[in-house]
C-alpha cells in the first residue's frame, strides 16, 4: 500500500464515514494553516489528511482504494500541489466548521478594497533593454473626488428615488408570482442625485495626471512586465491598485537578440575567407577584434563568449554568423586572375582525382 490513508487518519479499517469524517475534523482543525501560521510540517500533514479524507469518505474511491492500495490524483477532487484548490475542496465540504475562524477566501474580504491596476506599454530601444535606462512617463489615475467624497454629489444634493421610493428594488410579476429586481433609475441606491458635484461632473471620480519615473531593469526583452505597487487608480476606500508596465522593445539595425544571445551578420570577401584575416567587429559592449581562420566558410560562426547580454550574472555570447560575399561583377583584371586561380585549382591532383571518380560512376 502506497500510502496507509487509515493511519494518517487514525482510524480503523472498518472506521464507518461518520468516524471517518469526525476524525478528519478533528486533525484537520489541529493541522489548519491558519492555526499554525508558517509552519510547513503543518501544511504538509493538512495536505495528507485532507487527501486521505477525500479518498476515504467516497464509497467507491475507498473501495478502489481498499483493492489496489491507491487512488489516482486525478481522482481526488482537488489538485493536491495547489493550495488554494485543496482549500477551496475543504471549504466546500466544511465550511461551516473552519467558518469560525476564517477560510483563506473570507479572509480577504476584510480588507479594504483596492483600486483597478492600470497597464501601460513603453517602448525602449534595443540598447536601453540590455542595459537599463531611466525613463519618465505621466500616466492618468482615478483619483476619489475630494469635493463630494466620491458619491458624485454633496450629501444634501440628493433626493429619494421616486421610481422605487427608496427601496433600491422594485417588484414586479402578475397575481400569481412576484419578483424583485434592482432598481433601473437609481442602480439600487435609493437615492437620485439632485444636482451634479461641479468638480467630478456627478462621476465619484476626477482623473489626475501623474509624473512617474520608470527604472527599466537591465537585461529585459519584449514582453517583460514590472509591478509598480499603488501607482493605479484609487478604489472607493481611497486604496490604489498597482501600475503594471509593459515593455516594448525595437529592433536594432545590426543586433539580433534571442535570450542572452546577441547575432551579427558579417560579411568577408573571398580572399579574407580563404587566407583569413583579423577584422574589427561591433559588439554590444564596443568594438572587438577577431580572426577569421584561414578556410573559412560561408555560413560558419565566430562565437565571442560572454559578449551577450549580462542579466544577474549570467552572461550570453556574441555570435557571428559569416557570410563569404561572392562578387557579382568583376573588373577585367579580376576576372583574369580569377581565370587564372580556376586554372591553378583544376590542375590540383585532388580534382583531377575527384574527376576521375566522376568518370567512373556517371561515364562522363
Ligand atoms: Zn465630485
Ligand atoms: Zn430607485
Amino acid at each position: 500500500m502506497e500510502k496507509d490513508y487509515y493511519a494518517m487518519l487514525g482510524v480503523d479499517r472498518n472506521a464507518s464515514t461518520e468516524e471517518i469524517k469526525k476524525a478528519y475534523r478533528k486533525l484537520a482543525l489541529k493541522y489548519h494553516p491558519d492555526r499554525n501560521e508558517g509552519d510547513k510540517q503543518a501544511e504538509e500533514k493538512f495536505k495528507e489528511i485532507t487527501e486521505a479524507y477525500a479518498v476515504l469518505s467516497d464509497e467507491t474511491k475507498r473501495a478502489r482504494y481498499d483493492q489496489f492500495g491507491y487512488v489516482n490524483e486525478n481522482d481526488f477532487g482537488f489538485n493536491p500541489s495547489n493550495f488554494d484548490d485543496i482549500f477551496a475542496y475543504v471549504n466546500d465540504i466544511f465550511g461551516d466548521i473552519f467558518g469560525n475562524f476564517g477560510s483563506r477566501g473570507s479572509r480577504d474580504y476584510s480588507r479594504k478594497r483596492k483600486g483597478e491596476d492600470i497597464q501601460y506599454q513603453i517602448i525602449i530601444s534595443f540598447k536601453e533593454a540590455i542595459f537599463g535606462a531611466s525613463k519618465e512617463i505621466e500616466i492618468n489615475y482615478q483619483k476619489v473626488c475630494d469635493e463630494c467624497n466620491g458619491l458624485g454629489a454633496k450629501p444634501q444634493d440628493f433626493e429619494t428615488c421616486t421610481y422605487c421610493k427608496g427601496a433600491g428594488q422594485i417588484e414586479y410579476g402578475n397575481f400569481f408570482i412576484s419578483m424583485r429586481k434592482v432598481c433601473p433609475k437609481c442602480g439600487g441606491s435609493g437615492r437620485i442625485i439632485k444636482k451634479k458635484c461641479h468638480k467630478c461632473n456627478g462621476k465619484g471620480f476626477v482623473l489626475e495626471k501623474e509624473k512617474i519615473t520608470i527604472n527599466v531593469p537591465r537585461g529585459i526583452d519584449n514582453g517583460y512586465a514590472i509591478r509598480i505597487s499603488s501607482r493605479g487608480h484609487e478604489s472607493a476606500d481611497r486604496v490604489r491598485g498597482d501600475l503594471i508596465i509593459y515593455f516594448k522593445v525595437l529592433p536594432d539595425e545590426v543586433f539580433r537578440r534571442e535570450g542572452l544571445n546577441i547575432y551579427l551578420d558579417l560579411n568577408i570577401s573571398i580572399p579574407q575567407a580563404v587566407l583569413g584575416d583579423e577584422i574589427e567587429v561591433d559588439t554590444i559592449w564596443g568594438k572587438k577584434k577577431i580572426s577569421i581562420e584561414p578556410g573559412t566558410q560561408s555560413g560558419s560562426q565566430v562565437v565571442l563568449k560572454g559578449d551577450g547580454v549580462e542579466v544577474e550574472g549570467a552572461k550570453g555570447s556574441q555570435i557571428i554568423n559569416i557570410n563569404v560575399e561572392i562578387p557579382k561583377r568583376l573588373t577585367p583584371k579580376q576576372r583574369e586572375l580569377m581565370e587564372e586561380f580556376a586554372k591553378e585549382m583544376s590542375q590540383s591532383p585532388l580534382s583531377s582525382q575527384e574527376k576521375n571518380i566522376f568518370k567512373r560512376f556517371f561515364g562522363q
